[in-house]
């Protein structure tokens, strides 16, 4: 390979993210990377070959840009200084682009440790280049189905990516969701490391439905793989998250080794539960709400005391670690406390919306739906979502987006009185009604999709209640 080229691809690659960053082009996330591997093709393995620690991943439907800021951050914690794509650039650009960011000129890494967020169907065409000590697989949910097509291919994509990592590689999964704990068998058969977490306090799950089904609609991975039968659940804890066994063959959930017990969720105040690994047992304390968040730090946990971190740093770590934008950061607006929880898909929105009730009585909430390409262009997901939890207990519901009209429907026939919900278009005039809705004392949950999320954030930037997206 020619240094020569290299020199060039990063050269050009900062001449690009400079003037996207210029002219204000969205925090040029993922345009440097695409200039650095026309130039460089091996750009990549060439910058990760170099990173002294190795590089981890982090993929699945939810979860994964929690999951691996908190992996990065408990990484520090440890004294290593990794290199981290950005939040919305989870494509192979995204990667090359962070690796040329934080590299020197001559392409010395910035940087000992790669944590990189990608996506689901992603995750095949970046192993070969990264060839990760780590892969955390957090769960599959049906999500930007357009974008995809079946979560069942994302699966076997994932079984057949993990079947030819090395055995000096772990890949950490989620034991709770059936598909995820199935690609377990693919990572045995080709030599590599499993470590399974899941959660051990059926007292915070949702029990199970009729015989044995998943009591949401929003479950989806409701058959075996293998034969086609049902899954029989004892345990749900979200979507089709639980403990479960197939009523057709042997598939079962495995007994995970990184476990969650004593769960107590308070809302938005946050999270405690006990964790216990292999040499390690103590107590998360965090301000990351909801169950789902505790897989988060259930995964990210496990990666780090895979790779040898001690558990007091990783307790200490998970304790002071804080969210990122739009995944429950909290913020102040005119006066009134807010507190942003992306929803992105129907297990997602029922934790969220789950999670506003548990903060407190008679909640006011701003909805806003968009359906542009990153949030899914088919938004009859929203009939997925269970709305009715809101009606008769939300305080007020503003809703705005461009589907906003679509939400307004939905709530209606959530039963949520008419008189409760307010549908304005304007982005600003929403975010202000729903403010002066909210009692002094009290605070305002923003319920977001993705790219409604980042309009959102614009908005507060313009009003100075946000830094800028790229300084983050
Ligand atoms: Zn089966």
């Amino acid at each position: 390979m020619s240094g020569g080229r290299l020199v060039a691809a990063i050269g050009a690659a900062r001449a690009a993210a400079f003037l996207s960053r210029a002219m204000r082009m969205g925090g040029g996330t993922t345009m440097p990377g695409r200039v650095a591997r026309a130039i460089e093709p091996r750009v990549v393995p060439t910058l990760a070959g170099r990173l002294r620690h190795g590089t981890m991943v982090v993929t699945g439907t939810n979860g994964k840009t929690t999951t691996s800021r908190l992996v990065a951050h408990i990484l520090e914690h440890a004294g290593l200084v990794p290199i981290h794509n950005r939040a919305g650039a989870n494509l192979a650009a995204g990667i090359a682009a962070a690796l040329v960011e934080h590299a020197t000129l001559g392409g010395v890494p910035r940087g000992d440790v790669g944590v990189f967020e990608v996506d689901e169907a992603t995750l095949p065409r970046v192993v070969d280049g990264l060839r990760p000590r780590a892969v955390i697989l957090t769960n599959l949910f049906r999500d930007q189905l357009d974008r995809y097509g079946e979560i069942d291919l994302v699966a076997a994509g994932w079984r057949q990516t993990v079947s030819v990592l090395p055995a000096s590689a772990t890949v950490i999964l989620n034991a709770d969701d059936p598909l995820v704990a199935d690609v377990a068998g693919a990572v045995r058969a080709g030599g590599a490391e499993v470590l399974a977490f899941g959660v051990e306090d059926p007292a915070c799950g949702l029990g199970a439905g009729e015989g044995g089904a998943p009591p949401e609609h929003t479950a989806e991975a409701r058959y075996c793989y293998r034969c086609g039968r049902p899954y029989l659940y004892t345990t749900v804890y979200y979507g089709h998250m639980g403990h479960y066994r197939c009523s057709g063959c042997d598939a079962a959930r495995p007994a995970p080794q990184v476990v969650a017990r004593e769960v107590r969720l308070r809302g938005i105040e946050g999270t405690r539960f006990l964790l216990e690994g292999p040499g390690a047992a103590f107590a998360v304390r965090t301000v990351l709400p909801g169950l789902y968040n505790v897989y988060n730090i259930l995964a990210a946990c496990a990666c780090c005391l895979a790779m040898g971190v001690a558990p007091e740093t990783v307790e200490r770590a998970v304790e002071n670690f804080t969210p990122a934008f739009g995944r429950a950061e909290q913020m102040r607006i005119d006066g009134r406390e807010a507190v942003m929880l992306l929803a992105k898909n129907p297990a997602g929105f029922n934790e969220v919306l789950r999670t506003v009730l548990r903060s407190g009585e008679a909640p006011v909430v701003l909805i806003a739906i968009n359906d542009l390409t990153a949030d899914g262009r088919d938004i009859s997901w929203l009939w997925d979502v269970d709305f009715e939890m809101l009606a008769g207990r939300a305080q007020a519901v503003v809703d705005t987006g461009i589907r906003g009209e679509d939400m307004a429907l939905r709530l209606k026939y959530a039963g949520v009185a008419e008189e409760r919900v307010l549908l304005e278009k304007d982005w600003e005039r929403a975010l202000r009604a729903a403010l002066e809705r909210v009692p002094e004392d009290k605070r305002l949950f923003i319920l977001p999709t993705y790219t409604a999320m980042l309009h959102l954030r614009g908005i507060l930037q313009r009003l100075g209640v946000v830094e800028g997206f790229w300084r983050q």
